[in-house]
Parts: structure tokens; sequence; C-alpha cells
């Protein structure tokens, strides 16, 4: 039997180690993991801010046991493995020891994604989440102080490539290269120029990308007046 092998994947970000509340929302095919990032231990992240990650065509997923304290119980346990991390897990055997307590997104993608599904696992401090998906994308959501209006951080990239590019979520192209606490062009100069950001998820390069996305995925996007997807309203 192989040994599952954890691969860490939060190189740039760690969730709150106090009060990372966890919370889980649908959007189509995937399924969207948002937590409080921890601004203690990195420059970059301020008070409030919170991580989303966006599960791609997930198949099912469960948010429970185990917690920091129990995690020498867990099914996949390796004292090697730290806690509060979040891990692809090679080698999974989740086919068969998924635990019940799971809930199916949508059972049709085992048999459309069957041979691309990985294993994904995050564990909070209260809790762990799992989920069997295609893959993922990081995302940043910054509330603002008057609680109103939820912002896109100036660096949301919705590319699981270390390269360090944002790039179109639909298509691949590239919109703009994300430096350490910005990207060139900048928020702001890519949204102006029709890019197409969406809060907990990541861009898209058009409004043809957002059209194509939203029927190959079967999501409805915030649309104005008009018929554009835009979160902002032009507010930009
Ligand atoms: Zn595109």
């Amino acid at each position: 039997m192989n040994t599952p092998i954890f691969k860490k994947l939060n190189n740039d970000f760690d969730a709150d180690p106090n009060a990372p509340d966890p919370k889980i929302s649908l959007l189509g095919n995937h399924v969207v993991l948002s937590f409080s990032l921890n601004s203690f231990l990195w420059d970059n992240v301020s008070e409030g801010e919170t991580g989303t990650l966006t599960f791609l065509n997930c198949l099912q997923y469960r948010l429970g046991k185990p917690d920091s304290d129990s995690y020498h119980r867990y099914r996949y346990y390796q004292s090697d493995v730290e806690y509060f991390d979040f891990y692809l897990v090679e080698n999974s055997t989740w086919i068969k020891d998924f635990p019940i307590d799971k809930k199916i997104h949508n059972s049709s993608i085992l048999n459309e994604f069957r041979s691309k599904l990985k294993h994904f696992v995050f564990f909070f401090r209260d809790n762990t989440f799992e989920c069997v998906a295609t893959g993922y994308s990081f995302g940043r959501v910054f509330i603002d102080a008057s609680g109103k209006k939820e912002q896109v951080s100036n660096f949301i990239v919705s590319s699981t490539s270390k390269d360090n590019y944002c790039r179109c979520s639909n298509c691949g192209k590239t919109i703009a290269e994300v430096t350490e606490d910005s990207m060139i062009p900048t928020f702001e100069e890519c949204y102006k120029s029709g890019a197409v950001p969406v809060p907990n998820f990541g861009w898209l390069c058009s409004q043809i990308c957002a059209n194509e996305y939203e029927e190959k995925y079967h999501i409805k996007f915030v649309r104005t007046k008009e018929g554009k997807v835009d979160y902002y309203f032009g507010e930009i």
C-alpha cells in the first residue's frame, strides 16, 4: 500500500491560528472555502482580510474532525506533517476512506473528471476541511472599514501556477504580473481595460470569457443593468 504524501500548498499565506472561521459556499460546480488570514505572520495581510480557496469541479467535501488537539487520530496522521496547513494529498485512498460526513456536491463530476480528481486537506484550529476536486484557485478579499463593500484585494490571483502571473480563469491569457504586494498593470488598470475581477474567485480577461465561463460551468455572475459581468459597477 502506498503511503499518502502531503504536499504543502500554502507557501505564501496561513489561516488565522486562533479564529480562522472557515465557511463554505457553493458556486456552480465549484466549492468556495473562505477563512480569516493570519495577519500576525504576514506583513502583507491586513487584519480582517479573508482568504478564499475555490475548489474547481468539486465532487465532495466535508468540514469536521479532527481539530488541532485530536490530529493524532486523523486517518492519515503522520507525525512530520504539520497541523494548520493546506495540503494536496498524493497517493490518497479517498475513494474508499473519505469520511462518511461528506457532502456530495456534484456526483457527475466523478465520471466526467475521474482521472483529474485530487484530494485537498486544510487543517484549521477547530476542524478540518477536505475535498476532492480537479484543482483550486486562491484569492483574497478585503472587507473595508465600513463593512459595506467587499473588495478584491489588489492582487487576487486566479492561477494555480507558481510563476507569478495572474491569468484568465477561462482562456489562460496573462492579465498581469503579480508582485509581492500589487500587480502590473495595477488592479485598477486591468479593470479599466476590460478584465473582469470576480470576488472569491479570480479574474477573467474579458466579457467574452466571462460569458463562456458562465456557460461552461453553469454559474451565474453578477451583471449590471446593461448586462455586463461587473461586481464593481464601474466604481473602481
Ligand atoms: Zn480569457
